[in-house]
């Protein structure tokens, strides 16, 4: 699905469903750039400006693409850098993949910019076969040619911020998985009991099994879980949990000479997380929170991408302004009525349910037809 939100309305406002507009559906294998080409194209007539009659009166209208926010190897397509086989794999950076988790990346030095951006894809054009083509978009790892986007007026590495909500319920679920992975079958069993009996908001619905339901978690679960887990890890959690094996190759990683150190450690990781989301699903950021965000950044588990969180978070002022929570949201009702049609011709059925839906909620909105 493809969705479009509107930027200058406030931000309750581009929350509600209500402000998530369907462009429509790129079936599975269907290609991107036909489907996107009217859009394109109306795109570019209203980065001109164009007068519309609004409420009677008449007004110019000018919009430009704001960013795009999409998952990760989609994402780069969008960019026009390679996906993930890659020697240089991220859309932000030129970082080689090797080095993604390095301590002492310099981004100013390593980013890529739109300019040279521009160069690079010139220089792909005008070699003269398709093997030299093909080596040196591989040497900066990009695709062969610019996508569709760059058509629009857009600054395409700093115009495609990576979204917090994955970022965050992924790296979650990995760590999640890796600690109960970890503990010893005792281990397990006090952990569920401990998760079981936790006093959790009464609001929040019932979380499903983290060891027997853990690949049905979605992402609100992964966040929800995150804020609880060092609360429910402190209250049981030895040494007497873990492996032996696994609190061995912890040590020898680490450096840290005990095993009962070896299991604070990694409680600590735990609050580390649970305090970086905290900072990171902000509403509003202080400079103090930026800089702590980078901190926090520092000293979780090296990722890639917690490198441009920071600057995404100062490009876009908070990383909400960017996120897709909504969007999954919207995106998921579409999904559930999917089963309800014959699947015959799915874009069809969905967007005239969207029409009618839109057509309701405009007139209890007190909206008339004219
Ligand atoms: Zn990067």
């Amino acid at each position: 699905g493809i969705y479009v939100q509107i930027r200058n309305i406030t931000f309750k406002e581009r929350k509600k469903l209500k402000n998530h507009f369907v462009l429509g559906f790129v079936p599975f294998g269907g290609c991107f750039e036909e489907f996107i080409e009217p859009f394109i194209s109306e795109m570019k007539i209203l980065e001109k400006g164009k007068i519309m009659n609004i409420q009677g009166r008449t007004c110019l209208v000018i919009a430009s693409l704001g960013d795009i926010t999409a998952d990760l190897p989609q994402g780069n397509d969008l960019v026009g850098v390679k996906r993930h086989g890659a020697n240089k794999v991220c859309r932000t950076c030129n970082t080689a993949k090797d080095s993604l988790t390095l301590n002492d990346l310099d981004l100013p030095s390593v980013s890529r910019y739109h300019h040279q951006t521009d160069k690079q894809f010139e220089e792909i054009f005008a070699a003269s076969t398709i093997t030299e083509r093909k080596k040196i978009a591989t040497q900066y790892g990009l695709r062969l040619q610019p996508t569709i986007l760059d058509q629009l007026r857009w600054e395409r590495h700093l115009q495609s911020p990576h979204d917090i909500y994955h970022v965050t319920a992924g790296k979650v679920l990995r760590f999640l998985k890796i600690t109960i992975d970890a503990l010893s079958p005792e281990g397990k069993v006090e952990f569920i009991s401990f998760w079981k009996s936790f006093e959790y908001p009464r609001r929040w619905q019932k979380l499903p099994n983290p060891i027997s339901h853990i690949d049905s978690f979605m992402m609100s679960d992964c966040l929800r879980l995150a804020m609880m887990l060092p609360f429910i890890l402190n209250r049981f959690l030895k040494t007497k949990h873990f492996k032996q094996s696994e609190l061995d190759k912890l040590r020898v990683r680490t450096g840290v000479s005990r095993n009962n150190l070896a299991v604070k450690l990694w409680l600590r990781c735990w609050i580390l997380m649970a305090k970086t989301m905290a900072i990171a699903f902000k509403h509003s950021f202080t400079e103090k929170d930026y800089i702590e965000l980078q901190e926090y950044f520092e000293n979780l588990p090296n990722l890639h991408v917690n490198y441009h969180l920071v600057q995404h978070a100062r490009n876009y002022a908070t990383l909400l302004n960017t996120s897709v929570e909504t969007k999954e949201m919207v995106h998921k009702i579409f999904k559930n009525s999917v089963l309800r049609t014959n699947r015959k011709n799915i874009d069809l059925d969905l967007l005239k349910r969207y029409n009618t839906l839109f057509a309701m909620r405009y007139l209890f909105d007190g909206g008339i037809d004219s």
